[in-house]
């Protein structure tokens, strides 16, 4: 826990933790013990367990394609159910308490609908209502664009609220979620992974991004950014979870502290027979373009007039990007049902001969990759999604995660 670092708390729930209204009176438990000991507490929740995909779902019966704006007005919803939910519980336990909206709690968003960016928080407001002893409970994931709409922060969003608000208030910031902290690897994927007790914020950066879902990575960036002290936990608060801080302090040790895992992989071949830089130049217009997010890009000269170029995207571009290479006559096939296996380690700078390593481990057992891709301190493969158990727990083991 960070308690005594600053004035006040942020405390988040992600949709697991509040599931349903047990769930919801037992968070509310916990809060009302945490203020045994701030003074100033804001509590940032998420949708109720699966609501935001179920709400997705139901649009795409409606409509498949909707405007975006409609999108964020239903997905807005989801939030607004809990924070009411959870300030009644509050309530009931005779705390003085107060839900607020994104937009009423002065969160304000600029950019793309559905994918928007924090810009500003008016947080008169909230101290306001602190000072006055309420606990205030804010709606994740959501915010009011220049025009007045409701906007949303893309999927996860509601770390990026809760550590924006810590941000602003000068308070720490606490994730709770439904496991003890953040892992070597994915407990999911992995049993025997080990909990890490700190993390810096570049490795903590690193794996959100290539897929450690526990942890959204634009709240880390801004954590990193704004020097918030960081603390994730299981909901129940009761083990000691993961504090993320400046200097890891086993990473020099240990060359690799973590596995990630990003699934729903898309890798798209396209066979060029001239070199033509304008045409490859156009590709990329076209698919960002249409929004259409490019992760690992490689160019192959296989023979002279005899170009091989690749990218991945997620899954859902497929039928986008199908469409933009159709249209400009080309060559292409996709490869699907992979993912991108990445390690990460922060000592990777300093140490010769990983990569080298995970090549010598992967032929060793057979695993054929697709593509590969290093930062300064990660590897990536784009494997087989059949073969992402095996060749983890494989590489786990090697490493000692
Ligand atoms: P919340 O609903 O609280 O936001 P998420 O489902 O977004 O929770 O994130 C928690 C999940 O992240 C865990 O259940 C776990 O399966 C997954 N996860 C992925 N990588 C890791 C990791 N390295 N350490 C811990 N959890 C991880
Ligand atoms: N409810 C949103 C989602 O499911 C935001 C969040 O949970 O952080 O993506
Ligand atoms: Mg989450």
């Amino acid at each position: 826990m960070l308690s005594n670092f600053t004035t006040g708390v942020v405390m988040k729930y992600g949709g697991s933790s509040v599931a349903n209204p047990k769930k919801i009176n037992e968070v509310a438990d916990r809060i009302v013990e945490r203020k045994k000991k701030f003074k100033n507490i804001v509590v940032v929740v998420s949708a109720m367990g699966k609501t935001t995909n179920n709400l997705i779902s139901m649009s795409k019966e409606i409509n498949e394609n909707p405007s975006k704006r409609e999108m964020d007005m239903l997905l807005s919803t989801g939030e607004q159910v809990t924070i009411s939910l959870l300030a009644m519980a509050l309530a009931s336990k005779g705390e003085e308490v107060i839900s607020l909206t994104g937009w009423q709690a002065g969160i304000k968003t600029f950019g793309h609908h559905m994918k928007s960016k924090i810009g500003d928080i008016d947080k008169n407001k909230i101290e306001n209502y602190l000072e006055e002893g309420n606990i205030v409970i804010v709606a994740g994931f959501q915010g009011v664009n220049e025009v007045g709409d409701i906007t949303t922060l893309g999927r996860g969003g509601s770390d990026t609220s809760a550590v924006a608000l810590a941000a602003k208030l000068n308070f720490s910031c606490e994730i709770y979620t439904d496991v003890k902290g953040i892992y070597t690897v994915d407990p999911r994927l992995f049993s025997k992974a080990r909990k890490l007790d700190y993390l810096s914020y570049e490795e903590t950066l690193e794996m959100a991004n290539l897929g450690a879902k526990v942890i959204e990575p634009r709240s880390v960036e801004l954590a990193w950014k704004y020097k918030v002290p960081l603390y994730i936990a299981l909901n129940t608060n009761d083990v000691v979870g993961t504090v993320i801080r400046g200097e890891g302090n086993n990473m020099e040790k240990n060359s690799i502290t973590n596995i990630s895992v990003i699934d729903n992989i898309l890798l798209v071949n396209i066979e060029l027979k001239t070199k033509n830089t304008e045409k490859i130049n156009n590709i990329f217009v076209q698919l960002g373009n249409k929004n259409v997010n490019i992760d690992i890009i490689s160019q192959n000269k296989f023979s002279d007039n005899n170009y091989l170029i690749s990218f991945t995207t997620t899954n859902d571009n497929k039928i986008i990007v199908s469409e933009i290479l159709k249209e400009m006559n080309l060559n292409f096939n996709f490869i699907e049902n992979v993912s991108k296996v990445s390690i990460i380690g922060n000592a990777m700078r300093t140490q010769a001969g990983v990569a080298s390593r995970v090549f010598e481990i992967l032929s060793k057992n057979n695993i054929e990759f697709h593509q590969v891709s290093t930062s300064e301190i990660s590897i990536s493969y784009v494997i087989d999604d059949f073969n992402v158990k095996n060749i983890v727990e494989i590489l786990a083991k090697e490493y000692n995660l």
